[in-house]
């Protein structure tokens, strides 16, 4: 049995923290003494450390599956600067390096080993785990176990399978987002043992104002909030497309931004949120695909375009302004339109099941599968090509290549093991008259030391290889192979994920489909109170946004949180409504026409504006037109 201060003197030798936070020193103990764990902390609530330290003093090796590769290599890289020897295993890796990792757990090399859920299918892997030294296991973003969840992911469900190779070691289920009835589920499915024990920190977040804020002009409303509101920030926004206009938009009026979506290459990706984690840009605009790992302590104000669709995912993303503690924003701007557009969303996640016949008859056609065969077939899937030659639109058929995966007919994922690729487009003798770019002629000749065969095709790299030969960063590398591509010396192809579509069975015909209701209509049916949870939490005006928030994740004692706009509405009344009164006729007492856009003051939240300006032309003192406000004498 370790000691308290053990862990303490562990904290302090590896972290330089003084002390653990909430819940953490409980979950500590427990998995250290055996007992299989859940842990339930929000976003920035300390999840690492709850393993971390605990893998430090154990003897053996602490295995974590987590979904996230960006997150897994972020945690490996912070540890190995720590000095604690950690490595993962993630899609992409080339075969042989999977390898040397697995051997070198199996010696005990490592603290520390992440991998993702997929990786526990692989039979090597688990020939190998056999023979490791395991001290527990974590299972992050546990919540991805059940159905009930929203993110929900097939491949957890083998984790429990592990077990048995283990059957002392205990596991430690973490997740920021649950509610009871996934609770449940986590305890289930990962076999929990009777000395089982779940730990749970309030979910509130006392530096964190939650606004919704109505109004039918998003843009200008943006941009009032990011001028009244400094510091860094994060835009959601449904639409890949849009991520680009709302940063143009931005960068017009003045506001540093950049955009990310799942649709840029990876190595953008890591530019441009390393650009934004630096503060070189001040704003990200993103979609759902920005955030998960992101470890941005200073992020001031997270604003919602759209509505998310799911409480858990609307927590998971506003929770990611103020994680270090000082008074932050998450304001959600909504109005009529969106609620529709939620339920519609609902038609698309779920098109009827004869679209989704149809669709599998479309598929067909396009590899030119006939019926009876197929089964075992991989295709490389191109959306936008599909849906142009079938004129059909890629949300509806997206969700349709789901639901054939869920009901087990194809698998339609994202590619595990897509490489960047290059080609050198001159001869061996040419290039050293090319060459004379800084740095390019460390690449090439990295290139041409590491990889054969780059004159006469396309050879798969590794840019983070070539940064380490060279020493470079793996950005500048990037940088050098795009500007060797533009120069024509090389064709450079960046990694980016195409998805794929298998053939699982063999090819039925369309009315052989069955789905059956664990597949479409409990589904659907959850689906629809997970987004009708949401529109409340948008659309009711009785209740502290932090409550409603709280009570859904099953916290239904919380005290109102007094910095919401309904508390703050609720407890200005109705001195303040007069106080605001006054201001606005100061303003008009000039005599002259003013716009909304006159009748915004720091500090004053715009809703009781509008309510203001109400009472006053209900009580015949001012005048409204297309122009403006105007006082009435
Ligand atoms: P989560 O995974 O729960 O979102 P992290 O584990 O990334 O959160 O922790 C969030 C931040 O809080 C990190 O910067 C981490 O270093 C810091 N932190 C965690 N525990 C402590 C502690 N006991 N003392 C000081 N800082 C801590």
């Amino acid at each position: 049995m370790h000691t308290d201060s053990e862990f303490l003197s562990t904290l302090k030798q590896y972290w330089g923290y003084t002390a653990f936070r909430g819940i953490q020193l409980s979950i500590i103990r427990d998995i250290s003494a055996g007992n299989d764990v859940l842990g339930l902390m929000p976003t920035g609530g300390g999840k690492s450390l709850t393993f971390q330290v605990p893998a430090l003093i154990s003897e053996g090796l602490c295995l974590i599956v987590s979904p996230l590769i960006s997150l897994m290599k972020d945690q490996v890289e912070h540890l190995k600067r720590r000095s604690i020897p950690a490595a993962a295993i993630y899609s992409g890796m080339a075969p042989r390096n999977i390898d040397i990792v697995l051997n070198n757990a199996v010696f005990g090399a490592y603290k520390l080993l992440y991998v993702s859920p997929e990786r526990l299918e692989s039979r090597s892997f688990l020939e190998k785990l056999r023979f490791m030294k395991i001290s527990f296991l974590v299972v992050d973003e546990a919540h991805c176990i059940s159905q009930w969840g929203y993110d929900f992911r097939p491949s957890y469900l083998h984790i429990a399978e592990i077990r048995q190779f283990h059957p002392t070691a205990p596991v430690l289920a973490l997740t920021a987002t649950a509610t009871p009835r996934v609770v449940e589920d986590i305890c289930r499915l990962l076999e929990f043992r009777h000395n089982a024990v779940v730990h749970r920190m309030s979910f509130a977040r006392k530096n964190l104002a939650y606004v919704v804020r109505h109004t039918e002009d998003k843009d200008s409303e943006l941009l009032h909030i990011l001028r009244s509101v400094a510091g860094s920030a994060v835009v959601y926004v449904r639409s890949r497309p849009k991520t680009r206009e709302v940063a143009k938009l931005l960068n017009e009026s003045g506001i540093s931004a950049l955009y990310y979506h799942a649709g840029i290459t990876d190595t953008d990706k890591d530019i441009r949120q390393k650009a934004w984690m630096q503060g070189d840009a001040r704003v990200m605009v993103a979609t759902n695909a920005f955030g998960m790992g992101i470890d941005k302590p200073d992020v001031r104000l997270v604003v919602h375009l759209d509505l998310p669709d799911s409480i858990e995912a609307y927590f998971q993303e506003a929770g990611r302004a103020g994680r270090d503690g000082l008074q932050s924003y998450a304001v959600l701007l909504h109005n009529g339109l969106d609620s529709r557009t939620l339920r519609r969303r609902v038609a698309d996640t779920f098109p009827p099941v004869e679209y989704i016949r149809s669709l599998y008859d479309d598929i067909a056609f396009y590899y030119e599968v006939p019926i009876g065969e197929g089964e075992g077939l991989t295709h490389e899937f191109h959306m936008d090509e599909f849906c142009r030659s079938f004129k059909l639109f890629p949300t509806q058929v997206e969700s349709a290549l789901n639901l054939l995966t869920r009901a087990g007919y194809l698998n339609y994922r994202e590619a595990e093991d897509s490489v960047s690729r290059v080609v050198f487009l001159t001869t061996r003798d040419q290039l050293y008259n090319y060459t004379n770019t800084q740095g390019g002629e460390e690449v090439v000749q990295a290139l041409l030391r590491t990889y054969t065969g780059l004159f006469s095709d396309y050879v798969p790299i590794d840019e983070n290889h070539i940064a380490r030969i060279t020493g470079f960063t793996t950005d500048f590398v990037y940088q050098i192979l795009k500007l060797l591509n533009r120069q024509r010396i090389i064709h450079y192809i960046p990694r980016k994920n195409v998805p794929r579509i298998t053939y699982v069975r063999r090819r039925l015909l369309n009315k052989e489909l069955v789905f059956s209701p664990e597949v479409y209509d409990h589904r659907k049916k959850q689906y629809e109170e997970r987004i009708m949870s949401m529109v409340h939490y948008a659309e009711q005006t009785e209740q502290c946004r932090s409550s409603v928030m709280l009570a859904y994740f099953g916290e239904t004692e919380a005290e109102p949180c007094g910095q919401c706009d309904i508390c703050r509405a609720q407890s200005v009344k109705p001195q303040a409504e007069r106080d605001v009164a006054q201001i606005i006729l100061n303003v008009l007492a000039d005599g002259k026409t003013h716009p909304a856009s006159d009748l915004r003051f720091d500090g004053i939240d715009t809703d009781y504006v509008a309510r203001a300006l109400q009472a006053l032309s209900d009580e015949g003192k001012i005048a409204h037109s297309g122009e403006g406000f105007s006082l009435l004498s």
